[in-house]
């Protein structure tokens, strides 16, 4: 019998992708013995309506070259191909039609984004779909979770990831007031960063 494939899924808008994603996604690949992670930038972002999301071809290309060096991880356009709004539950049912029904998915997010998560439309069918993978954040109280009436019965690992505040909004502030961003993330994304001028109008 073939062996059943471990898949992660590291979600995000990756507006630039920082070191916080790749440690979560090669923390996650290890403690939860997965075989590969694959990056999944957003298409149009349902939920970030309040800033201009850069394009969804600049960030695809980010996270092709913060991951290249690692033969674990891949990305994946399915979510900027796909036209219109995306949901996270049609994706996961997508990558089952691709790897196999056996194959059994891991959503991994930070544990700030699991209570946003249980809100989602349809939070059941995605929660029928795949394990989530929370990685704790800086100052992230984990009894939270616990305490939270879950809405849909979602199957949630915790995974304790090393302290990193970065994120993607700090990152995009301190480009813009022209602070350093080296060792946030990967030397050539910066690179990408400073040769396309991004970020440098407005966080
Ligand atoms: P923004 O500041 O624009 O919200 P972000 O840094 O949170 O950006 P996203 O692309 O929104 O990055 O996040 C993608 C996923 O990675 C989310 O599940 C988020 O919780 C998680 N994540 C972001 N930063 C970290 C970090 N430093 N450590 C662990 N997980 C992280
Ligand atoms: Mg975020």
């Amino acid at each position: 019998m073939r062996k059943q494939l471990r898949l992660g899924i590291m979600g995000g808008t990756f507006d630039p992708i920082h070191y916080g994603h790749l440690v979560a996604a090669e923390e996650a690949l290890v403690q939860f013995n997965l075989d590969r992670v694959v990056f999944m930038p957003t298409g149009e972002p349902v939920r970030k309506t309040h800033r201009l999301v850069t394009p969804a071809e600049h960030r695809y290309l980010m996270t092709v070259i913060a991951t290249a060096s690692n033969p674990d991880f891949e990305v994946s356009r399915l979510e900027i191909d796909r036209p219109g709004v995306t949901y996270t539950v049609d994706t996961m049912l997508e990558l089952r039609t691709i790897h196999g029904s056996e194959t059994e998915l891991f959503f991994i997010t930070g544990a700030d984004a699991i209570l946003d998560i249980l809100t989602w439309k349809d939070s059941q069918r995605l929660a029928d779909t795949c394990t989530l993978i929370a990685a704790t954040r800086p100052g992230y109280d984990l009894s939270r979770l616990s305490q939270r009436p879950e809405s849909a019965e979602f199957k949630i690992e915790l995974m304790e990831v090393p302290a990193l505040a970065i994120s993607s909004t700090d990152i995009r502030t301190r480009i813009v007031a022209k602070r350093p961003v080296r060792y946030l993330l990967p030397e050539a994304v910066a690179t990408y960063i400073r040769k396309n001028r991004l970020y440098e109008g407005a966080a």
